[in-house]
């Protein structure tokens, strides 16, 4: 069998198990299995095919791809991921390109709620900041400090609460990033089937889903110099409540789009206050 018949052939079985995207998920199965793209010219060698049918087998039960493979890309590097963490997504990508554009070497940031670490890390290296990343949940912290060293990144990570901003009690930051948990009751209510894997603590962010960004702009804002930006992903429909909050907590915000033109992160910057 070679590599296009044998990614037609997991497509097949994806599909019939209404995987939203079966045959970019058998592609990513032949590369991460055979190292070679399906439409390359190859011969899958037996033990290969093994290897194939035994991923496949796995993700047509719905567990996710990325869980299975216990590793995923974000920002051009490689991640660990499992159960009791929060898949990195490419919409996310966009806060680290505002990191790009706003710090340097001689910048400090500090990500809340990191998870995998994927955003700290990922602005550690591009820009060769300084980086702090707050989580609180075990799993979460130990992928946290696996991807620190995979990654060979400049962040130190830090367990502890979004909440309480008392361990950093003396230190100034150039920026604080964070992609808290967001999603509604009734979205919680409605999750797609591989989200279902992920933690709860990662993705409920309490009845209307602004829990975090009710406390998080306020409490964190004397931890920021003035100039400072403040950059929160957030999820469908809640960039102008977002917006609000951050204005109200004396920042000045926008809200700015993702590839597919939905409002997806607001970025503060902090704001001198009149009073
Ligand atoms: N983006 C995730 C989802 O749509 C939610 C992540 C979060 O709550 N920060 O499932």
């Amino acid at each position: 069998m070679n590599g296009r018949q044998a990614a037609a052939e997991i497509a097949a079985k994806l599909k019939e198990a209404q995987v939203f995207s079966p045959e970019y998920e058998a592609g990513e199965i032949i590369l991460e299995v055979c190292k070679n793209h399906p439409l390359q010219v190859f011969e899958v060698t037996a033990e290969q095919k093994k290897a194939i049918d035994a991923i496949t087998a796995e993700r047509v039960k719905g567990r996710p791809l990325q869980y299975i493979f216990g590793k995923w890309e974000f920002y051009g590097y490689e991640f660990f991921v499992g159960e009791g963490v929060l898949i990195p997504r490419p919409e996310t990508e966009l806060l680290v390109d505002i990191a790009v554009k706003n710090l340097d070497k001689d910048s400090v940031m500090l990500d809340l709620c990191s998870g995998s670490g994927c955003i700290p890390i990922a602005c550690a290296k591009e820009t060769g900041c300084r980086a702090y990343a707050v989580e609180l949940y075990d799993k979460a912290f130990s992928y946290l400090e696996k991807n620190i060293a995979h990654n060979n990144a400049d962040v130190t990570a830090v367990k502890g609460d979004a909440l309480d901003s008392t361990h950093f009690d003396g230190i100034t930051f150039d920026a604080v990033f964070s992609n808290p948990p967001y999603l509604t009751a009734e979205e919680m209510q409605e999750l797609q089937r591989e989200v279902r894997y992920e933690p709860e603590t990662a993705l409920y962010g309490g009845e209307d889903g602004l829990d975090f960004y009710r406390r998080l702009f306020t409490l964190w804002r004397p931890r920021l110099r003035d100039g400072g930006i403040f950059a929160v992903e957030v999820g469908d429909n809640q960039a102008q409540q977002v917006k609000k909050l951050m204005e109200e907590a004396g920042f000045t915000a926008e809200i700015i789009l993702d590839l597919q033109g939905i409002a997806r992160v607001v970025c503060g910057r902090r704001a001198e206050m009149c009073v």
